[in-house]
C-alpha cells in the first residue's frame, strides 16, 4: 500500500535521465516503476563522449547560424552536416532553431543552461554516494583545442562567455598542451583547459550501475514498450504496452528522441527532432588519455574509458529514421589518428545515437501541459549525461512541490 503522500510513478525511458530521475523519486519514498523496451542504457546513453561538462552553457543556435546553413546541406562530412532528403521534415524545427539564433534568445537560452547546469558535479556526487555507484566519475578537467584560426577565435569567444559566468578555466599557448595531455601530437594554435569537468569511465554501465541500484532499492524495472496511456478526468490512469497494463499514479516520460511519440497521447506534440552523433570506440589504443580532449574544430570529443579510447560527437540532421552514413564515423577515425599517429585503432567499433534536441538547445523538464500528474525530462541535447542528476533532483521536487530553487519556467514545455 502506498501512502497518501507517497504515490506509484512510472517512468519510461532508463537512459541516465530516466534513471537518475528514477533514484530520485525513490530516494523520495516512492514506488517507482521504470519501464524501458530495450536494456537500461541501450538508447542514446550508450555511447557518448562520456563527459559531464558543468561550463556547457552555450546553445547550439547562435548569430551566424542562418548563414551556415547551405553549408551544411552540400557537406555530409562536416561537423554538422543536414540529410538533404530529411531537409522537409526539419524545416519547421530548423526555423525555430534560427529563430533561436538572435542575440536576445542566445542570452534567455545560455541564462536557462547556467541555471540547471551549475551544480551538476554536486548532484552527481549526492546520487551516486547514495546509490553506491562511486569510483564511476573522474574529475580531471578537459582539453578544448583549436587547430584552425576559426575555432581558436570561436573557441576564446566562448571563454569569455564562460569566463563571465564564472567558469575557471586556464587559456593554453600551443607549446603548453602537452604538459596538460602528452599524447597530443598535432599542431595546434591553442587551447583551453578547463579543470572543473568530470568523465565517467564507462557510461554505458554507468546507466546499468544506476538502474540495478534503482531495482535493488525497489524500482520495479520492466522491459517493454508503452504505446499508449489512458487518462480519466484529465489525469493518467495507466500505461499501456502491447501485453500489458500499468496502472500508476503518476507518469514521468523520459523516453529522450523518441518522446513525442508518448506525449502526443497527453495531447501535446513538442518541437522535438535529433542531432544524431556517432563514435568510434578503440579498444587497445597503445596509450593513454590523462583527460577527454575536444576538437573545437571538427566537433568530436576523445575520452579514456576502462573499455578504451571513445572518439564521438559531430552533429548530423538526418531524423529517426535514415540509416547512418558510417562514413562520418569514418572521417572521426581519420581525424583522430592526426592527433595521435601512435593509435592503434584495430578492432575499433563504430555506433550512430540519437541526441533528443529542442530547438533552442534547453532541455523539457516540467509539468505536462494539462495533464495533472504527468512529468516531462527529455530534450538534452549535447548534455544528457550531464543533466541526468540534476534533472532528476528537479522532477522529484516537482513531483513533491517541493521548492526546485531556480526559475523553472525556463524549461516548461508550454514555452514553444
Ligand atoms: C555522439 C554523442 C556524444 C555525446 N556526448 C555527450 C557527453 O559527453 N556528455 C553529455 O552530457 N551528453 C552527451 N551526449 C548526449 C547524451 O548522450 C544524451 O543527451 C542522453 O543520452 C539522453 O539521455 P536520455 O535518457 O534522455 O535518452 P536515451 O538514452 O535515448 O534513453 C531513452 C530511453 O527511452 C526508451 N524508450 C523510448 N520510447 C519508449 C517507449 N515507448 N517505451 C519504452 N521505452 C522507450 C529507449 O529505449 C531509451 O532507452 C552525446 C550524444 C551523442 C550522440
Amino acid at each position: 500500500m502506498t501512502s497518501p503522500e507517497k504515490k506509484h510513478l512510472a517512468v519510461v525511458g532508463a537512459g541516465i535521465v530516466g534513471v537518475c530521475v528514477a533514484l530520485q523519486l525513490l530516494r523520495d519514498g516512492h514506488r517507482v516503476t521504470l519501464i524501458d523496451r530495450g536494456s537500461p542504457g541501450e538508447g542514446t546513453s550508450f555511447g557518448n563522449a562520456s563527459v559531464v561538462e558543468p561550463h556547457g552553457i552555450v546553445p547550439v543556435p547562435t548569430p551566424g547560424v542562418l548563414w551556415q546553413v547551405p553549408k551544411y546541406l552540400m557537406d555530409p562530412l562536416g561537423p554538422l552536416a543536414i540529410r538533404w532528403s530529411y531537409l522537409p521534415r526539419l524545416a519547421p524545427w530548423l526555423a525555430r532553431f534560427v529563430w533561436n539564433s538572435r542575440p536576445s534568445r542566445v542570452k534567455r537560452n545560455t541564462a536557462a543552461l547556467h541555471a540547471i547546469l551549475q551544480p551538476v558535479l554536486e548532484s552527481y556526487a549526492e546520487l551516486i554516494k547514495w546509490a553506491g555507484a562511486e569510483d564511476m566519475l573522474r574529475e580531471r578537467g578537459w582539453l578544448a583545442v583549436a587547430e584552425g584560426e576559426g575555432a581558436w577565435k570561436s573557441t576564446l569567444h566562448h571563454a569569455e562567455i564562460y569566463r563571465r559566468h564564472g567558469v575557471p578555466l586556464t587559456v593554453l599557448k600551443p607549446e603548453e598542451i602537452r604538459q596538460y595531455e602528452p599524447a597530443f601530437q598535432a599542431q595546434a594554435v591553442g587551447a583551453v583547459y578547463f579543470p572543473k569537468v568530470a568523465h565517467v569511465v564507462d557510461n554505458f554501465r554507468f546507466v546499468q550501475m544506476l538502474a540495478e541500484r534503482a531495482t535493488r532499492l525497489g524500482a520495479s524495472l520492466q522491459r517493454d514498450e508503452i504505446v499508449d496511456i489512458e487518462l480519466a478526468d484529465g489525469r493518467v490512469a495507466a500505461l499501456r504496452s502491447r501485453e500489458k497494463r500499468y496502472a500508476c499514479d503518476g507518469l514521468v516520460i523520459c523516453a529522450g528522441a523518441w518522446s513525442k511519440m508518448l506525449t502526443r497521447r497527453l495531447g501535446y506534440r513538442p518541437p522535438l527532432d535529433t542531432e544524431r552523433g556517432y563514435h568510434i570506440t578503440v579498444p587497445k589504443p597503445g596509450f593513454e588519455l590523462r583527460m577527454p580532449v575536444l576538437s573545437a574544430d571538427r566537433g568530436f570529443v576523445a575520452t579514456p574509458l576502462e573499455i578504451g579510447l571513445r572518439v564521438a560527437g559531430t552533429d548530423e540532421l538526418g531524423g529517426l529514421k535514415l540509416p547512418p552514413n558510417w562514413e562520418r564515423a569514418e572521417v572521426i577515425r581519420r581525424n583522430v589518428r592526426r592527433w595521435f599517429p601512435q593509435l592503434n585503432d584495430e578492432g575499433y567499433s563504430r555506433w550512430m545515437g540519437f541526441r533528443p534536441s529542442l530547438p533552442d538547445s534547453v532541455p523539457v523538464v516540467g509539468p505536462a501541459p494539462r495533464v495533472a500528474n504527468a512529468w516531462l525530462a527529455f530534450g538534452h541535447g549535447h548534455l544528457g549525461l550531464t543533466m541526468g542528476a540534476r534533472t532528476g533532483q528537479l522532477i522529484a521536487d516537482l513531483v513533491a512541490g517541493r521548492d526546485p530553487g531556480i526559475d523553472m519556467r525556463a524549461y516548461r514545455a508550454d514555452r514553444f
